[in-house]
């Protein structure tokens, strides 16, 4: 692919990542080298930010539990990315900021995990905005709000998180470590006491559940945020106006735009019509990140035409967020979407990792 990064595969898999990322992973590390400094993996000298270097990508099997692993020089993915068009790529671009923020400086112990998914989180956001523009990401970030519905706080600036890096490379450092940096780096902050601020002290930031004060303002995403909420509330009315849902050609829409659509629709799941009644349909995409929607408000709304759809995306994938996802729908739903997780349980139960497996067990339990 580009020169010094390659995809490795099974035989059957090669050409569609290589044509999904030919290229592409290239200009994502250039970006983040603009923004974080020198990548240095698989480079012989820190000196220089002329590529090549060296970032290599191994697609895991389908059953692979998760979506990465920030190996450095190896990122192992998962296949659940391959969408043909290039759109789930902010998955990879999570696992190349991991090269600053995780593997360049890591976390001294696991309570302190923040450290490397919170800083690289906010990295990739700051890639994907570069790369695609503040509507796109921001609008992509508020997908990832309302799935994983993410304790998120005040982003640190570019230069904190930049300098952060460079001051700790090398190092494992505490979350201490971090917020005493961030008010060395601030004084003026510190003499303003911002982490004395009612629910922003640092003691309720590490140790205090549930959603923080301040949540990052992601309106620069409404202009494509906007028709998707338009289009779920007409979805989710008593008697349904195909003629007003047909109207909406969301054949135009980006893959992300469907995404929060669907997530507007798996929040008012149940929709208000008997039981198996007309719900959104995504039956022919092959996108992951659409089909698990999809599953999830086929199981909410005891959607049977679907059925087979929930059994397809059990059987054919193992990653641990999707898996979870669905079983939970359908365990929360009735006695027939209970039946059916029990039945594809028990059918592909043997060849999930062994942590799914469990975790399943204990949803069904
Ligand atoms: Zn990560």
């Amino acid at each position: 692919m580009d020169q010094g990064t390659r995809v490795w595969t099974e035989p059957c898999l090669l050409q569609a990542a290589k044509q999904e990322y030919d290229r592409v992973i290239e200009e994502f590390l250039v970006v983040g080298e603009k923004l974080f400094g020198p990548y240095i993996w698989g480079r012989h000298t820190a000196t220089s930010l002329v590529l090549p270097v060296r970032y290599d990508v191994l697609f895991k099997p389908p059953l692979f539990p998760f979506g990465g692993m920030e190996n450095p020089c190896l990122t192992f993915i998962t296949t659940c990315i391959l969408a043909g068009d290039r759109s789930l790529a902010d998955v990879i671009v999570h696992e190349i900021c991991h090269s600053w923020f995780g593997n360049l400086v890591t976390n001294g112990n696991w309570g302190d995990f923040w450290l490397n998914e919170g800083f690289t989180m906010y990295a990739q956001r700051r890639v994907c905005r570069e790369h695609y523009g503040e509507a796109y990401s921001s609008l992509e970030a508020a997908t990832g709000r309302a799935l994983l519905r993410q304790h998120s706080k005040g982003p640190p600036t570019q230069q904190t998180a930049c300098e952060d890096q460079t001051r700790f490379k090398f190092h494992s450092v505490m979350a201490e470590d971090a917020l005493e940096f961030f008010l060395e780096y601030f004084p003026d902050l510190k003499k303003k006491g911002v982490h004395k601020i009612e629910g922003l002290e640092f003691d309720s930031w590490l140790n205090v559940p549930g959603w923080p004060p301040y949540l990052p303002d992601l309106s620069a995403g409404q202009s494509l945020m906007k028709p998707t909420e338009q289009l779920s509330e007409l979805w989710a009315v008593e008697g349904l106006d195909m003629a007003s849902i047909k109207k909406t050609n969301i054949q135009a829409w980006k893959t992300y735009q469907t995404v929060y659509f669907l997530e507007k629709i798996i929040e008012k799941s149940p929709l208000p019509r008997e039981t198996g009644g007309a719900v959104p349909s995504h039956h022919k995409s092959n996108n992951a990140e659409l089909r698990l929607r999809w599953a999830q408000i086929i199981s909410k709304n005891q959607h049977q035409p679907g059925y087979q759809h929930v059994r397809s995306l059990l059987s054919c994938q193992g990653k641990q967020m999707y898996t979870l996802l669905v079983y939970r729908a359908l365990w929360n739903g009735s006695e027939e979407t209970r039946a059916l997780a029990t039945e594809i349980f028990s059918a592909t139960s043997h060849q999930l990792h062994v942590n799914v497996r469990n975790y399943v067990k204990k949803i069904i339990a």
